[in-house]
């Protein structure tokens, strides 16, 4: 390893022994077999006593040990539900929640829904005899809007701490909260029974009985002590125990085989084809056993997955046995599954991932780890007051995390796409997102829940203060705050189960709808790397001169004619039309999987709206009332051209430049408004439409006669 070879030279390598060994007899058997054997397993009657013993408790444990699927378990049979209230446990990605779920239920030997359910955004699977509910900590934040003390969980879990997200470290905040008044409630009552309990002593026994049946009444229907539990693969458990005022915190031992790290001898100009040689020399060279390889993003995973079965077809048929399976957050759930899947009987499986794999996932079979060492990450820049994606290298932990994942069923081998030397530099761990995020979304939810000053509320990591005052900054510019710092709409932020972009509150065309729901997805456009010029022919079908956001307007037209004419032309099965549908997207190089949940997520948010009784107009053809829309929502992000072609940003004069994967790349026109900036080597904008430059003081004059624009200047 590492010396790249190139195709030919893989292709004469010899066949290594292949084999899937996985049986599929008698599941139920097999999965209790599985439990038992899980490192969990053998301390459960310690767990449930440390968690009736304290009612703050952080545990940590390798990745794998079973504290995700077991430990719920563990504490219904352990009682924790019996005055029929709920265990919760928030996972930081959808994917993660849904899986396990799925995967419980199962074990319990119910269905999902029942028992053991899951809620995520737009997808909630419970019901009143759910006892075990999974859902992604966003969600139980959005919970405590309208349930302030979270009163139907008896156990709260949060999951993956040590991934440290926005929603992690803000739940945590509340949680901490929402515990020291459940608790104080219980001493409260206490106290008013005591005193009660004297005056009421005078009358004697009789008295007595009635305080005491009041005090455990009160207990019962005041909301009694929140369990609070924070689980986490990091061994590190000090920074929760201290924030948690010395919480007690246990360690689960896990089971962890030896895994050898391969670094490559010379850097990789390019870690995706790197990973592609990669894949091919473990499939030719190396013993059985699944692949997992960590990629950036969607996009990323599809265009590795074109790539490995076009190689794929080069080598001689019997040689073909490997099939790729890819798992990312977008992914519909009904796809994500399949990452469980054992390959079929002679095959070798490739798991095509996002970080997502890294902790909160947990697939059996894996023995070989391909790691480029790169990950996406959110990066906020507070003195410009703008957010962007950025490709990073991964830090040390997320290394080390990743590679472990080849050593849960036997020694395995994890591949770095790097040098040795580059591991040295990493830095230690992650820096928790919310010192390097837009704090917006925060503040308005802080806000909704009650925390006005959120500069004094009490974070496990304070973000920095410049952070919080552009963001409130940007809140007042936008509407949503008064000049006094207060929710404008204190009602209407009650319904953030919103999930898109707070600016877009402000509309709701029929149009806005679909253009939210189509920026809700990763790439709606395939662009594979080998038929770019292809794609970009086909994209051109759709394009619009006015820009993206009436780009992917005419992708969803054009998608809905298409159904409902297939739908009328035939009353063939549902399976064909699905079969139809997906050979015109790749006719279109338009991405099937990321068009199909688009057009879920917009007849939900369409159904949210309607329920809410909000009016839905149309813009019919008039796109320039379409366009204003989009300038009235995004001024904060809009850029004029320079002399030299690049732009510049109004808000903070930062030189950016139109991504090439824009339809008005090249086309250049004076004024835009953009949704997303991307950092690589250069600054980019994406997902961009024209506007006039004299629309931003007539449509924001908040922000853009205040400070006078001279759009000459530029
Ligand atoms: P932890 O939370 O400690 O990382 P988990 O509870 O997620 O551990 O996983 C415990 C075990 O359950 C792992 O061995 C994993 O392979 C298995 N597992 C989890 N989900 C599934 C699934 N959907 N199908 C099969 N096995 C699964
Ligand atoms: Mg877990």
């Amino acid at each position: 390893f590492g010396r790249k070879r190139n195709f030919n030279e893989i292709h004469h390598v010899p066949n290594g022994n292949i084999s899937n060994g996985y049986g599929r007899d008698d599941m139920r058997k097999k999965i209790l077999q599985h439990r038992k054997s899980l490192p969990i397993a053998s301390v459960e009657r310690r767990l449930v006593e440390e968690v009736q013993n304290n009612d703050m408790l952080i545990i940590v444990g390798e990745t794998g040990s079973g504290k995700t699927t077991q430990l719920p378990q563990f504490l219904l049979n352990g009682g924790f539900c019996r005055n029929g209230k709920l265990i919760g446990i928030t996972q930081p990605r959808r994917v993660a929640a849904v899986t396990v779920a799925k995967r419980v239920a199962e074990e319990c030997g119910c269905e999902l829904g029942q028992k053991v359910g899951y809620s995520i955004r737009f997808d909630d699977v419970t019901s009143s005899f759910t006892r075990i509910k999974y859902m992604t900590d966003g969600l139980l934040l959005r919970e405590a809007l309208l349930d302030p003390y979270l009163s139907k969980y008896s156990v709260i879990i949060v999951d993956e701490a040590h991934e440290r997200t926005i929603h992690t470290d803000v739940l945590l905040g509340l949680l901490k909260n929402i515990q020291n008044a459940r608790s104080r409630s219980v001493k409260e009552s206490k106290l008013e029974n005591l005193m009660l309990n004297s005056e009421m002593a005078l009358e004697k026994e009789k008295g007595i009985q009635q305080s005491l049946s009041f005090l455990s009444r009160c207990e019962g229907v005041k909301y009694p002590p929140l369990k609070l539990i924070i689980m986490s693969a990091s061994l590190d458990a000090r920074g929760f125990s201290e924030y948690f005022g010395s919480a007690r915190a246990v360690h689960v031992q896990g089971r962890q085989f030896p895994v050898d790290a391969f670094y490559t001898e010379q850097p990789q100009q390019d870690y995706l084809d790197a990973a592609i040689v990669t894949i091919f020399q473990i499939h030719l060279q190396e013993g059985p056993g699944d692949i997992l390889v960590f990629l950036t993003g969607q996009e990323e995973i599809e265009s590795v997955e074109g790539l490995v079965k076009q190689w794929l077809l080069q080598l001689p048929e019997a040689r073909r046995k490997l099939v790729t399976v890819p798992i990312f957050s977008s992914l519909p759930s009904e796809q994500q599954m399949k990452v469980f899947t054992p390959a079929p009987s002679g095959f070798r499986k490739v798991i095509l991932a996002t970080n997502i794999a890294e902790t909160s996932v947990t697939i059996p079979g894996i023995h070989y780890v391909v790691d480029p060492g790169m990950v996406k990450a959110r990066s906020f820049n507070s003195v410009t007051g703008i957010e962007s994606l950025v490709i990073v290298p991964t830090s040390k932990a997320q290394a080390l995390q990743r590679s472990g994942r080849a050593g849960r069923e036997g020694p395995g081998n994890c591949f770095r796409l790097y040098m040795e030397s580059e591991f040295e530099k990493l830095a230690d761990s992650t820096v928790p997102e919310i010192k390097r995020c837009n704090l917006s979304n925060v503040i308005l939810q802080l806000k909704a829940l009650g925390v006005d000053d959120v500069i004094g509320f009490d974070f496990m990591e304070r973000p920095s203060r410049m952070a919080i005052v552009k963001s409130l900054e940007e809140l007042f510019l936008l509407g949503a705050l008064t000049d006094e710092y207060k929710l404008s709409d204190p009602e209407g932020i009650k319904w953030p189960s919103c999930p898109w972009n707070l600016y877009i509150l402000k509309l709701f065309s029929l149009q806005m709808l679909i253009a939210v729901a189509m920026l809700s997805v990763e790439s709606i456009f395939f662009t594979p790397r080998e038929k770019a010029d292809q794609a970009k022919r086909a994209m051109e079908c759709f394009s619009s001169l006015d820009g993206d956001h009436l780009t992917l307007i005419n992708v969803y037209r054009a998608s809905c004619e298409f159904l409902q004419k297939s739908n009328m032309e035939s009353t063939s099965s549902k399976l064909k039309s699905k079969k139809k549908m997906r050979k015109w997207c790749k006719q279109n190089f338009i991405n099937s999987r990321s068009l199909k949940h688009a057009l879920d997520i917009h007849s939900q948010i369409r159904r949210h709206v309607e329920q809410m009784g909000l009016h839905i107009a149309s813009c019919g053809d008039d796109m320039l009332q379409f366009r204003r829309c989009l300038a009235a929502s995004f001024f904060l992000r809009s850029a004029l051209k320079q002399p030299n072609g690049t732009y510049r940003a109004l808000s903070n004069g930062q030189v950016v430049q139109i991504h090439p994967s824009s339809v008005l790349h090249g086309k250049n026109p004076e004024c835009i408004i953009f949704n997303e900036l991307v950092r690589t080597n250069k600054s980019f904008i994406r997902n961009i439409t024209r506007i006039d430059p004299l629309w931003l003081p007539e449509l924001a004059p908040q922000y853009y006669a205040a400070q006078s624009y001279d759009f000459e200047l530029y």
